[in-house]
């Protein structure tokens, strides 16, 4: 069967786009083999999952079988990487291979990670991926979809028979993904240091008809633009600290017009909570915490604006004083997100008194950093508290007349406790178990990476048999470091 009869894939952006787009085509595999298909998110693209698994499907998601029409390109970019700018980043190992329409109609990325240098490759970068790396954004960002965050999908991971050097020698891989788009913050620096205002706009445009379509019907439609970028991320900030995800690499060229989670590299969860949690081995500094992050997002957001503002207004002065008026709108939205979040996290009744909510959340913010206590448990189990079973609550701290303070003011707003367990998940992508998964995948051994996926995948429904991945990770796993 031709290719070209399973995937019709258009070149939008690089059609609408072409200064943006180099196009370059993926490093041969030498020895492909599928570790892991996607099979619903397959189906939902209109792709048959048994012809994805045959050679020539195996070529598309490893980039060595282009189909006809299509035409990959490595995306152009700027960013901000730890708060100093770089003008020409782009895609150093990546490519899109074009658009697809999905089931419902709408406009998906297809994109390899791990395919082999492009122009855009910097220094001594291999423009290759390794197996562990490739199935971890695999697992987590299918974990976070599962929980029902906006992210970016994970199609497929072919093994690609190279050998990658690392710290070591690694089995190399691509990742085939897919998302809403690849447009960032970073595409818009890129596009305003070129000094093309009709690129700028051009770009602008495309990413309102692609995911901010309401904002083209107000007066300055890149004024709302920008709002409806704010208000996307400011939600997902604020869902990422629901959750206790740490993305770990904030860089401007890493956040999305979309509001997509996108890139996880050095991504974690949170075990023990303390807002001071890095786990990035490059982030000495802590600049991108898990404490950090809504402050960062709002920092990007600011290059953002910067930007954008030929877009703004004629007048600078004008321009600046609607990003600076659009940006505070930033703080507002993301604590209501988080606020809203954090009572249904604790099955506090609609209508509750503000002032009795936040110094609830606070006193526990407090109780849960001081005792480092598990956060994924903590949530999940203080359903059993509200049922009536308090001691499992109780024992996860050491400040016993604290928890249990806590604990009697809360029972007092009689939480609902089913709703609580619709919303904090019992399973989520534990870094031990990842770890684990991980190594074994790296040897060979599938077998842990399915079991975890089947756990993260279904991560609001108990089921027996999973118990090792409700744990938390057992005190010889010690401090945890993650490498991107
Ligand atoms: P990241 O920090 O993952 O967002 O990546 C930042 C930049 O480094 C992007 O331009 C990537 O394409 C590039 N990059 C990361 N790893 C490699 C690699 N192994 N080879 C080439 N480029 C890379
Ligand atoms: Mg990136
Ligand atoms: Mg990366």
């Amino acid at each position: 069967v031709a290719p070209a009869t399973h995937v019709r894939l258009e070149s939008r952006f690089a059609r609408e786009l072409p200064e943006m787009a180099v196009p370059w085509q993926a490093a041969d595999a030498p020895e492909p083999r599928l570790l892991v298909l996607n099979e619903p998110l397959a189906t939902e693209l209109g792709l048959d999952p048994e012809w994805l698994r045959s050679a020539e499907g195996v070529g598309l998601l490893s980039g060595t079988l282009v189909p006809d029409d299509a035409a990959p390109v490595a995306q152009a970019y700027a960013g901000h990487q730890f708060g100093g700018f770089v003008p020409r980043l782009g895609d150093g190992r990546a490519l899109l291979l074009g658009e697809l329409t999905d089931a419902e109609g709408r406009l998906r990325d297809l994109h390899l990670k791990g395919s082999g240098r492009t122009p855009f490759a910097r220094g001594g970068a291999d423009g290759l991926a390794a197996v562990g790396p490739m199935l971890r954004e695999y697992v987590v960002s299918e974990a976070m979809h599962a929980l029902g965050l906006p992210t970016t999908r994970s199609l497929a991971v072919v093994a690609t028979g190279r050998t990658v050097r690392r710290k070591t020698l690694l089995p190399g891989a691509v990742l085939a993904r897919v998302a809403s788009s690849h447009l960032r913050v970073g595409s818009f620096q890129y596009a305003r240091v070129t000094d093309d205002v009709d690129l700028l706009r051009r770009l602008a445009d495309v990413a309102i008809a692609r995911h901010h379509p309401g904002a083209a019907d107000a007066d300055n439609r890149y004024l709302a633009l920008f709002e409806s970028v704010i208000a996307a991320q400011a939600s997902l900030v604020a869902r990422w600290m629901l959750v206790g995800f740490v993305h770990g690499v904030m860089n401007t060229d890493n956040t999305t017009i979309s509001g997509e989670t996108i890139d996880y590299g050095p991504c974690a969860f949170l075990d023990a909570f303390d807002p001071a949690t890095v786990y990035s081995s490059i982030d000495h500094g802590g600049r991108y915490a898990y404490g950090n992050q809504p402050i960062v997002m709002e920092w990007n957001l600011a290059r953002f604006a910067e930007a954008l503002l030929p877009l703004l207004a004629d007048e600078q002065e004008q321009a600046i004083g609607l990003a600076v008026g659009a940006l505070g709108g930033f703080r507002p939205a993301y604590n209501a997100a988080w606020s809203a979040g954090m009572r249904r996290k604790l099955g506090l009744p609609e209508g509750l008194d503000d002032e009795v909510a936040s110094s609830l959340l606070d006193d526990l913010l407090k109780l849960l950093t001081a005792d480092r206590v598990d956060m994924t448990s903590f949530h999940r189990g203080l359903s059993g508290a509200a049922r009536g079973a308090v001691e499992p609550t109780r024992e996860l701290f050491l400040d016993l007349a604290g928890i249990d303070g806590w604990l009697e003011r809360w029972r007092a707003l009689a939480p609902d406790a089913d709703a609580m367990d619709r919303v904090n998940p019992v399973y989520t992508p534990r870094n031990h178990l990842v770890e684990e998964a991980l190594e074994a995948a790296t040897d060979g051994d599938l077998g842990p990476v399915q079991q975890l996926l089947e756990a993260v995948t279904r991560p609001f429904d108990e089921r027996p048999g999973l118990e090792r991945y409700a744990a938390p990770a057992p005190e010889t796993f010690g401090s945890y470091t993650t490498f991107c």
